[in-house]
């Protein structure tokens, strides 16, 4: 029978949909992420792993599961804690999650927008502290409609992003490595050639790239420099695509207006002094925890394996 070991234990169907195919699955018994020896030790003799982006998938994690193993099934978009030509150099496929998550993401993307635009966690704080209500000039915010969104990576979730943004009024604008005229056409989006001109124009900068060697600190202390003093950084991609130092500093020197994230250089920690500006709204890593995506994240997971396991093809195989 062949084994399915999960990392951690996920909401949904997808871990019955495996029992009811019939593997063996072994489900990690902690509620965190595996520490790195547990997680070599966990997966040995698996013929099919379920990894959460907090796994490395290296050649070391090849080795620890054996010569069994056939899929790991990542357990999100992103690909950047796998070593996608290990994988493939030992014929074992890699799967992803697109497209399930893309609203869940995208909502979250624009609650964080709203959150830091209209000072939403500083109200929320100055109400529990009953020492304030109405005044004039109480915690004035910026109205989104007639401002500038500026979304750095149109793909998937960067797209339903510029969608929302225009559904409230926003110009939008966006920098992709590939240009989009279709979608141009269809959300009246217009195209910049560079990143550069899009930070220097957008009132709210949203960024959906992955992380990659290419996009690593693309948001950096210049190009933050570059962002207009009212302007505001939304990331929900990757910690490390923002320098996030550098931008501790530019918020603390108001060099832009504020900045909320849902992912950091290294998480669960934030960057020295980040967590105690007002400017800042910050969210632990849940732009795609709706029950709705998280459950069809799982499903999807489960039939990439089940289809690898029997011999067929994977619906999301991960195109390197
Ligand atoms: P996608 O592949 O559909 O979109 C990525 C876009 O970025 C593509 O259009 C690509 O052309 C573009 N791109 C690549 N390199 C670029 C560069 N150097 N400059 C500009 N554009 C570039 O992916 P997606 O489904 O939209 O997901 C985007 C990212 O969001 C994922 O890679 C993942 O890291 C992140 N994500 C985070 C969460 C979360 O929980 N916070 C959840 C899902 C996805």
């Amino acid at each position: 029978m062949p084994k399915v070991a999960i990392t951690r234990k996920i909401p949904g169907n997808g871990i019955k949909m495996l029992q009811d195919a019939g593997f063996e699955v072994v489900i990690s018994p902690h509620d965190r992420a595996l520490e790195r020896q547990e997680l070599l030790n966990f997966i040995q003799g698996a013929d099919g792993v379920l990894t959460e982006l907090t796994d490395k998938v290296d050649q070391e994690f090849i080795n620890a599961a054996g010569p069994n193993l056939k899929i790991v099934a990542n357990y999100a978009v992103g690909t950047d804690n796998l070593d996608l030509t290990a994988l493939s150099s030992h014929n074992v496929v890699a799967t992803n999650t697109p497209d399930v998550l893309t609203e869940a993401v995208a909502e979250h993307t624009f609650a964080l927008i709203m959150a830091i635009t209209r000072r939403i966690v500083e109200a929320h704080k100055l109400a529990q502290s009953e020492s304030s209500s109405f005044g004039p000039e109480v915690l004035l915010g910026m109205e989104l409609k007639d401002k500038t969104l500026g979304v750095l990576g149109l793909g998937r979730i960067g797209s339903r992003v510029a969608e929302i943004g225009k559904s409230v009024g926003m110009k939008v604008i966006y920098y992709d490595v590939k240009q989009n005229p279709d979608f141009e056409i269809k959300v009246g989006a217009q195209f910049k050639a560079t990143p550069e001109e899009l930070l220097k124009e957008a009132d709210v900068v949203s960024v959906h790239v992955p992380l990659l060697d290419s996009t690593k600190h693309l948001i950096n202390a210049e190009r933050l420099k570059m962002m207009k003093p009212t302007a505001y950084l939304i990331n929900t991609s990757r910690g490390p695509v923002v320098a996030e130092a550098q931008l501790t500093e530019a918020l603390k020197n108001k060099t832009i207006a504020g900045a909320a994230l849902d992912v950091g250089e290294t998480e669960p920690k934030w960057a020295e002094g980040l967590v105690d500006l007002s400017n800042v709204v910050l969210t632990p890593h849940i732009a795609s925890a709706t029950y709705e995506a998280r459950s069809a994240m799982g499903e999807l997971a489960a039939k990439n394996i089940t289809l690898v396991l029997s011999g067929r093809q994977p619906i999301t195989p991960i195109k390197k």
